[in-house]
């Protein structure tokens, strides 16, 4: 057990060094990955705003051809309507004649309302196309600033990775995941006893629990902040 609290002791330090590393690329990598985000967003809007174009495309030929053959017909009908033979006849003819030029008015609407909606979307479309060019100079440029940075650190970021790595493989599987855990919600994952407190928290640790700590036998938690306190006498010794 002591070997155990001993690597997850390293494996802060080396962790800690990591996060200096990744302090020193800045703000670089969130706004990278922000843009990248924003850029996803938007192009998923101006597919679905074409799609919706390409719709009221396809509405407004219907509604074009559509008047079309009902002109078409209105041509005939009124042909027709001078070799009726009766009334009966006229009035058919007439009431069809009617229901055609009620049509094509009603097309005629439908295919101005579908001009007008079309005419929004295309500008909304535009305006996302523009702020899309935009985003992606803009992460073009903060890639490349990241790819500097991150040239400058890739040395240590090897280094201290491959350390990592080494102290990983000798703890279980188990008490990694618990390390991570405890690390992802508060960013350091081990503290020491530090002047009779936890150096994670700064609350002070009951005597009794320090001479327990100071056991090493088995992993403690500090009571306030949840993190693995180690030893203060367990880093003095020689490693490996
Ligand atoms: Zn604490």
């Amino acid at each position: 057990m002591e070997e155990t609290l001993r690597l997850l002791h390293q494996l802060q330090k080396v962790d800690s060094n990591l996060d200096d590393v990744e302090d020193t690329k800045g703000d670089l990598p969130e706004i990278v990955k922000n843009l990248e985000e924003k850029i996803a967003t938007l192009s998923e809007k101006a597919a679905a705003k074409q799609k919706y174009i390409d719709e009221f495309v396809s509405s407004r030929n219907k509604a074009d051809n559509d008047i079309k053959d009902f002109e078409e017909k209105l041509k005939k009908y009124k042909e027709q309507q001078y070799q009726v033979r009766n009334n009966k006849e006229y009035d058919a003819i007439t009431k069809e004649i009617d229901f055609a030029e009620e049509s094509v008015k009603t097309l005629g609407k439908q295919f101005e309302n579908f001009e007008n909606l079309m005419s929004i979307a295309k500008s909304e479309l535009e305006e996302y196309t523009t702020a899309l060019t935009e985003y992606s100079e803009a992460l073009k440029e903060r890639k490349e600033e990241l790819a500097e940075v991150s040239k400058e650190t890739e040395e240590e970021e090897l280094k201290y990775n491959h350390e990592r790595q080494k102290i990983v493989t000798r703890l279980s599987k188990d008490i990694v995941s618990r390390y991570e855990k405890i690390r992802s919600g508060r960013g350091k994952a081990v503290s020491v006893i530090r002047k009779n407190s936890c150096s994670g928290c700064g609350n002070r640790i009951p005597p009794q629990h320090i001479m327990e700590i100071r056991r090493n036998d088995k992993i403690y938690l500090c009571q306030h902040c949840g993190r693995i306190i180690v030893s203060d006498e367990l880093p003095a010794h020689a490693t490996r």
